[in-house]
């Protein structure tokens, strides 16, 4: 399998090339040149497989350049009951007939990046021993990213890692979780600004190629295309778990913010699996639910960037959503970058046409959108009615799958975290403290390590050419 850019790049590389990689040099999104089709025997074949045996099985459509003993070692010593907490590893609990959760949000930072990131870390550590080489992870982060790049990165042979993310806007424990770390491999920085100031800097470093090359700079943003494969597993497991056969349809319910999670799901149905609907739920900050709607897709200013008690869906644009419109628009490479590049720089909006907007349909999105009041009382709902506590970002998202439901397909609505990371909205909505897991009680006690910086790109250069 080889990879191209959302913006018409020529060169095709190969997964270890795009690997360490973040934007294209174009400025584009890596995606594979084609999906791989699953059929029906397939897909029964995999019905009965282990989750890291189904994680080998798809990873290696595309990924042609580890041996597969190699591949199939990596997934083993990751997917594992001890990191994930269960042998399902996401395992699917029924809510009421008809509507599941299922939890992807058992790693070791109780949110669902640890699923790809725990796989990112070894597959980084594999491919930088195989080349003798080392790297510098730069990211981005309104809470759970970094947490998990952290805790996959943390230790690991040839990366030092450097968390931007913004002062004081993340949860205390979401703020203990990463700043706590001892690690000498692992450099917090607080940015004095909000989540798309850190996602600024990232991008301008990434941008610079000089700098980037001389110090070796890396992501693990959710551009990274290897995050986004090791993403498409849990939809398979998800719907193997709820269906008995593969002529069964199912609609998973997305709480989506930068458009990765969505789009592993999205790449989940161009491989075939028998996806009715990707339900697209978003917070106050609406960009995408609004494009679903209408076919304009607007950036918001930091100004109107909201705050809200689903911080991890706090965005004014969705880094992956590139990759799913270069797909719509039939991978016209030249329109993408005439939306993305020409006309979002002039105006931070784009406005797709009637036709274009039609086919939308095709590819399965519907969306909507919640507020703290939803989220309140879907949240309190839940808990009286069905003896389940479900996070803030969970909760937007069942909130929207509940105006999608079709009768006789279930709806599967993905758990991104556990209520214990945002104790202070359970609180307010059920009046009690959500269960924390025993290994994170007292963490906010804990010593904490980071940086404080303005949102200045020099600054941030530098300090990462100090510490590298
Ligand atoms: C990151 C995150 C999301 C949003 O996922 P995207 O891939 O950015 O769309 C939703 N919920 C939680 C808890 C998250 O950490």
């Amino acid at each position: 399998m080889k990879y191209i850019s959302t913006r018409g790049d020529k060169a095709e590389r190969s997964f270890c090339e795009i690997l360490l990689e973040g934007l294209a040099p174009d400025g584009g999104l890596y995606l594979p040149m084609t999906y791989p089709k699953v059929d029906g025997a397939t897909l029964a074949k995999w019905r009965g497989l282990a989750y890291h045996a189904l994680a080998f099985e798809i990873l290696s459509l595309y990924i042609d350049d580890i041996p597969a003993a190699d591949l199939r070692a990596l997934v083993a010593k990751t997917y594992t009951e001890q990191v994930f907490g269960t042998p399902q590893i996401v395992p699917l609990r029924v809510l009421e007939p008809g509507v599941y959760i299922q939890a992807l949000s058992n790693g070791p930072t109780l949110a669902f990046k640890d699923m790809a990131m725990q796989l990112l870390g070894n597959l980084f550590e594999y491919e930088l021993a195989r080349r003798d080489q080392h790297l510098n992870i730069l990211g981005a982060t309104s809470g759970d990213t970094g947490s998990a790049a952290e805790y996959a990165m943390r230790g690991k042979k040839g990366v030092n890692v450097f968390m931007l993310s913004p002062k004081g806007r993340m949860s205390p424990f979401q703020q203990a979780q990463m700043f706590s770390l001892q690690d000498a491999n692992i450099h917090n920085i607080a940015i004095e600004g909000v989540f798309d100031d850190c996602q600024d800097i990232v991008k301008a470093v990434s941008n610079d190629l000089a700098f980037k090359r001389e110090y070796r700079i890396g992501t693990v943003n959710s551009i990274n295309w290897a995050r986004l494969l090791a993403q498409v597993v849990y939809y398979f497991a998800g719907y193997f778990q709820a269906t008995k056969s593969g002529d069964e349809k199912v609609t998973f319910a997305v709480p989506s913010g930068n458009f990765g999670n969505i789009c592993a799901g999205h790449v989940a149905r161009m491989m075939g699996l028998p996806i009715a609907q990707l339900v697209l739920a978003t917070n106050e900050n609406n960009v995408l639910d609004e494009f679903f709607r209408t076919g304009t897709y607007r950036v918001r200013s930091s100004a109107e960037t909201h705050e809200t008690s689903s911080p991890s869906m706090d965005i004014s644009k969705a880094s992956n959503f590139e990759r799913f419109v270069f797909d719509l628009l039939g991978r016209d490479a030249g329109r993408t970058r005439d939306l993305f590049k020409t006309e979002l720089d002039r105006g931070g909006a784009f406005t797709i046409t009637k036709d274009e907007f039609a086919r939308i349909e095709g590819y399965g999105f519907v969306s909507g959108s919640s507020t703290h009041a939803d989220r309140l009382a879907t949240i309190r709902d839940t808990d009286k009615r069905f003896g389940t506590v479900v996070d803030t970002h969970t909760a937007d998202a069942l909130k929207v799958a509940r105006e999608h439901l079709t009768p006789g397909i279930p709806t599967i609505v993905l758990e991104t975290a556990l209520p214990a990371k945002f104790a202070e909205t359970i609180v307010e909505a059920i009046g009690r403290e959500p269960d924390r897991p025993a290994a994170m009680v007292g963490i906010e006690k804990l010593p904490k390590r980071f940086e404080v910086m303005p949102a200045d790109v020099a600054k941030v250069k530098a300090f990462i050419a100090a510490e590298s």
